[in-house]
């Protein structure tokens, strides 16, 4: 469907839910702005717990991702733990280690902290060797002032093929042997599915941490790729649950689901945390927390124990479906085949939703600079249509790119 078809298909479904207009009525009332600012309902009860995969381990089913400066925010960190919120997630090169360090100093502040939280870090270098496993970790473990990782993911995989190998199956069983890490497994926002197909048919993976949202849970594919991870004992952690897009956002579409959400008590965001939650399936949400507004929203949502209805999980099923060309589902094999491999359609997409959906410019920039962007200028226009019409969620490509070289070079 293109994109043209697309922006139909959003009025549409607008129209039908009696919501075309509720953005400029919002954005002209202020009532926008009040949601987003409105202080959210203090967290009560106690944050659920699931169990994640064949590991055993119960954890809270929000998890703290600490992609921000926690050395300056320790109060985040003590509020998550006070709040239930006791699965960290980290990297070694999130903020350039400092997101490591500041737990590190949490903890030895705070030593008894250490056996509460289940703590997850990870690794990425595009040669994924033993030295560079071994360097990453013993690093994440003097950061982090921790003699053992709870779980330990390469990070960011694009492939199967870049993990399924016997140096790395190795690696992880002396580390476990050692004592350095109890549980092992990746984390991935690109191919996801044919790499949790693969995944499934391992018997040394115990969990996957991998970008699953109310957007995206509804593909055949993930469906089937979830069910065999799950079927295969393997833990399941969701990211990226917001859904969020490297399109514009047009005063139009969010302030739909607010409207929808507000009337029954919660956020949009909150819903879409519920929407993921609906699936048992799922052990943790791990969601970015830096400031106390999000973690208490969000562990207000956990602890809250109502239920999407069906009907609210068929509407938001629906909205996913209206603006599906403002989302990248991560599918880059499609389009950078198209592409001959000219560029890397996917990343640049992440980049863009840095910029769009987290208004992140640093961080899109970074992510920019780090890609290799000089097979965009020889791509033509016959290419990138070619892209356009096999990309399943009708983004409009060539546009895309033009803009991610305009706003991030
Ligand atoms: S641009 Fe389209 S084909 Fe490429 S990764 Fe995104 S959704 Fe998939």
């Amino acid at each position: 469907m293109s994109s043209k078809d697309q922006n139909g298909s959003r009025r549409d479904f607008l129209k039908v839910m009696g919501l075309a207009g509720v953005g400029g009525m919002l954005a002209a009332s202020g009532g926008l702005a009040l949601a987003a600012t409105e202080p959210p309902a203090p967290a009560s009860g106690a944050m659920p717990q699931r169990t994640l995969g064949k590991t055993g381990v119960k954890v809270s089913s929000l998890a703290l991702g600490t992609m921000w400066d926690t050395p300056t925010n320790q109060i985040v960190l003590k509020q998550a733990l006070k709040l239930g919120v006791t699965y960290w997630d980290t990297a070694e090169s999130y903020e350039g280690g400092r997101s490591e360090e500041g737990i590190g100093q949490f903890f030895k502040k705070n030593p008894q902290a250490r056996g509460q939280v289940f703590l997850v870090t990870k690794s990425y270098d595009s040669t994924r060797t033993a030295q560079i496993f071994d360097q990453h970790l013993n690093q994440s473990l003097k950061r982090m002032n921790t003699s053992y990782i709870d779980m330990w993911f390469v990070h960011s995989l694009t492939s199967i093929d870049e993990f399924n190998k016997p140096h790395i199956k190795a690696w992880a069983e002396k580390a476990k042997a050692e004592g350095k890490i109890k549980h092992f497994g990746f984390s991935t926002h690109k191919n996801m599915e044919d790499i949790l197909l693969a995944a499934a048919k391992l018997d040394w993976v115990d969990a996957v941490m991998m970008t699953y949202n109310y957007r995206i849970m509804h593909n055949q594919k993930m469906k089937d790729a979830v069910k065999a991870c799950h079927e295969a004992g393997i833990g399941l952690t969701a990211m990226k649950t917001m859904g969020g897009g490297p399109v514009k956002f047009d005063g139009e579409g969010d302030p739909a689901l607010a409207e929808r959400f507000l009337k029954q008590g919660y956020s949009a965001e909150q819903a879409k945390l519920k929407a993921v939650w609906s699936d048992e399936r799922i052990a943790s949400i791990c969601s970015q927390m830096p400031n106390l507004a999000i973690l208490s929203a969000n562990a207000a949502a956990a602890m809250d124990k109502t239920s999407l209805a069906a009907e609210d999980l068929r509407w938001l099923k629906q909205y996913a479906e209206a603006t599906r060309c403002d989302y990248c589902a991560g599918c880059a094999g499609i389009c950078e085949e198209a592409l001959g491999q000219a560029a890397p359609v996917g990343e640049l997409m992440r980049a863009m939703m840095y910029y769009r959906s987290y208004g992140d410019l640093g961080r899109a920039r970074d992510l920019f600079a780090q890609l290799p962007t000089a097979g965009l200028a020889s791509l033509s226009a016959h290419d990138l249509a070619r892209a356009e019409r096999r990309c399943p969620q009708g983004l409009a490509i060539a546009r895309l790119l033009q803009e991610a070289q305009e706003h991030l070079a």
